[in-house]
């Protein structure tokens, strides 16, 4: 015999759990629906943080900014192509959703920033870790205190609507049995398609043959399936490249290294653009070296401010010299380039001028205390900012412009929010803001 919930949440990242948790909170009998055997889908790999405006722990830190601010860096950031309805949902609702996670111990109150922002508003925990795996695990802390069905290996292969009205799903498991699970809302959480190359080429033939930062089950299934049911889409061909991905491990490093204060050099020795400029301008600038690709190159000062190079640096990826000498020497490197290169930007640092490139953020000091550190870098497909269409209630809509009922999104299946290219931080900010909402909205219409 068929289950029957009230709401049905497809996918396990950020996004899924939010609004399993926020639906849950209002009443709602809920499951979670994972495809893979673990819970965090991609946003697990998640690492700079979550942008947010007009914070308190801005405030606490003296940070004066706007959302206003906020909007109009994220509209500039995605060539003007968002949605600015749900734009100005996110920014609105933004500070709020830093205190949902707060008050379930999920503290964001370190700040960084990211490229092609003016503040320091990417919000992340304390002891400047990665956001993706703190979020997940404090997540999972709320999903497991409230007792929510997780279906881990279980896949819905279709949502199921009749006369109109979406009226459940249907999941095969591990064994691959199918069955039926009723429910009056269905939340699709199930994240972007950048690990499905065929549906990567379809949108842009020329990405053919690039990495990918994702994890393998970001393969767009819920745009198909929501699509099914007349859904329409927006942006699809919208594809971020990340640029700086380290080729052999597909591994992302993070914006936060560069916000922190780390450069970009060429195999020349060179810096070549402004590091903190939007990830679209970055990889184009990479693609165009003569090699295609580039090193972040950092010193022990920045090392210290991120816990995610220790990361890099267990993964065996990092090259490091306690000189810069010696560092050029290991990486093949005009050393004197490279040491005119570093005197040069150490002077900007210290003058808080960048007159080459004009790098206005993150000139956080001089480079110059050893160990230094290069990795390897090149982009590689990292965020779909196209998908599904939906109206600031999260609810899905048709080619029409119509709510198709039942049907809600939240999260990288969903497109607008981000316009042309996503500014780091945006995406937690994104889930995190509307899978609250598509919980709240989707437990209210189980309730009518
Ligand atoms: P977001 O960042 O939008 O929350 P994530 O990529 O973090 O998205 O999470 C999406 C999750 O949805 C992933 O864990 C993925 O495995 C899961 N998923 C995708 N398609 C399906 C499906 N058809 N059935 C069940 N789970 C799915």
């Amino acid at each position: 015999a068929p289950q029957n919930y009230d709401v049905v949440v497809i996918g396990s990242g950020g996004a899924g759990l939010a609004a399993a948790i926020q639906a849950c909170d209002e009443g709602a009998r809920v499951a979670i629906i994972e495809k893979m055997p673990t819970i965090g889908g991609n946003t697990i790999k998640a690492s700079v943080g979550m942008n947010a405006a007009e914070t308190r722990f801005q405030k606490l830190k003296g940070i004066e900014d706007s959302k206003e601010l906020f909007f109009e860096e994220t509209l500039k950031g995605g060539k003007f192509k968002n949605n600015p309805v749900l734009l100005r949902e996110l920014v609105e609702l933004a500070p709020e959703a830093i205190e949902w996670l707060a008050a379930k111990d999920i503290v964001l109150n370190d700040i960084t920033i990211t490229g092609g922002m003016s503040i320091d508003r990417t919000h992340r925990p304390a002891d400047r870790s990665a956001v993706g795996g703190f979020l997940i695990s404090g997540l999972v802390k709320n999903i497991n205190k409230r007792n929510i069905e997780v279906l881990l290996e279980t896949s819905v292969s279709e949502i199921l609507f009749e006369k109109g009205v979406v009226t459940g799903v249907k999941v095969v498991d591990e064994y691959n049995d199918s069955r039926i699970l009723n429910a009056k809302s269905v939340i699709v959480a199930t994240g972007g398609f950048s690990a499905n190359r065929e549906m990567v080429v379809k949108y842009r033939p020329e990405l053919d043959g690039f990495v990918t930062t994702n994890h393998k089950g970001a393969t767009g299934s819920g745009i198909a399936m929501l699509q099914q049911i007349g859904a329409d889409t927006v942006d699809m061909g919208e594809i971020q490249i990340h640029p700086t991905v380290e080729q052999t491990t597909s591994y992302l490093v993070s914006e936060a290294i560069r916000g922190g204060g780390a450069i970009l050099v060429s195999q020349a020795g060179k810096r070549f653009f402004n590091e903190m400029e939007t990830r679209d301008k970055v990889s184009a600038e990479i693609i165009a070296l003569p090699e295609k690709s580039a090193w972040v190159i950092f010193d022990e000062q920045v090392r210290m401010n991120n816990k995610a190079a220790d990361e890099y640096i267990a993964k065996g990826f990092v090259v490091s010299a306690p000189s810069p000498h010696a560092l050029a020497v290991k990486l093949n490197m005009d050393h004197h380039a490279l040491l005119a290169t570093l005197e040069r930007y150490n002077l900007f640092a210290e003058q808080q001028n960048d007159e080459d490139f004009g790098r206005k953020t993150a000139l956080r000091h001089p480079l110059n205390q050893g160990p230094f550190y290069a990795i390897r870098i090149a982009p590689g497909v990292h965020h779909t900012m196209g998908g599904v269409t939906i109206n600031r209630d999260t609810a899905v809509l048709n080619t029409q412009k119509e709510v198709i009922e039942g049907a809600w999104a939240a999260g990288e299946v969903v497109g607008g929010i981000h316009g042309a290219n996503r500014i780091g931080g945006n995406a937690i900010a994104d889930i995190i803001i509307f899978g609250i909402l598509a919980g709240r909205n989707a437990a209210a219409l189980a309730r009518r």
